[in-house]
């Protein structure tokens, strides 16, 4: 299965991840997850990526490309994965179709995540992350808004939303649910 999980900062993309991988049997891959592995190991992706995530703003179209091709093209990746935090522009949805074409692969389904704002301010606030000063997060938020939230009209026909308020495996039994109840390709619950 191919899915991309997609929802402001702070709706749990990163928690649903974990358990939806495990669930359905595909590696979680997190853009946000390798940028700060790079930024941690000091590469000079890394040295390039870190002023982006410190302020909250996207890293570049080419230097995020590159990377997620690479992961992608990882043996793990071949039979499916769930994408966290990728694509999250227009252009880098058109960026993933390509990767898709030259290897003859379709997406399944976008799993939104969705939760209001004044939910999601609180929860960052309480995570601690270094990018997650109240200036960085409500910067996140914007960006969300502007740049990523176009893809949900993008991908409208393979769109499947849930809310992402309750408890965590609340959330995760809705989302499994709703993927299998949704069209996709070899739905959940046949696993
Ligand atoms: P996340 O862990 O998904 O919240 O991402 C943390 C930060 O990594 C973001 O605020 C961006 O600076 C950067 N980032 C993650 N994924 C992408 C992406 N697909 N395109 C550009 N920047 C990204």
């Amino acid at each position: 299965m191919r899915i991309i999980l997609i929802g402001p900062p702070g709706a749990g993309k990163g928690t649903q991840a974990v358990a939806l991988s495990e669930r359905l049997g595909v590696p979680h891959i997190s853009t946000g997850d390798l940028f700060r592995d790079h930024v941690a190991r000091r590469t000079p992706l890394g040295q390039e990526a870190r002023r982006y995530l410190d302020t909250g703003e996207l890293v570049p179209d080419h230097i995020t490309a590159g990377m997620v091709r690479e992961r992608l093209a990882q043996p793990d990746a071949r039979d499916g994965y769930l994408l966290d935090g990728f694509p999250r522009t227009v252009p880098q949805a058109r960026e993933l179709a390509a990767v898709l074409a030259a290897t003859g692969t379709a997406l399944d389904a976008v799993l939104e995540l969705s939760v209001p704002e004044e939910v999601v301010v609180a929860r960052l606030l309480g995570r601690g992350r270094a990018d997650d000063t109240e200036e960085v997060i409500r910067n996140r938020q914007r960006v969300y808004e502007k740049q990523t939230a176009p893809l949900l009209a993008h991908y409208a026909d393979i769109l499947v939303t849930i809310s992402a308020e309750g408890p965590v495996s609340d959330i995760t039994a809705r989302a499994l649910e709703a993927l299998s109840a949704s069209r996709v390709r070899g739905a959940v619950g046949t696993r």
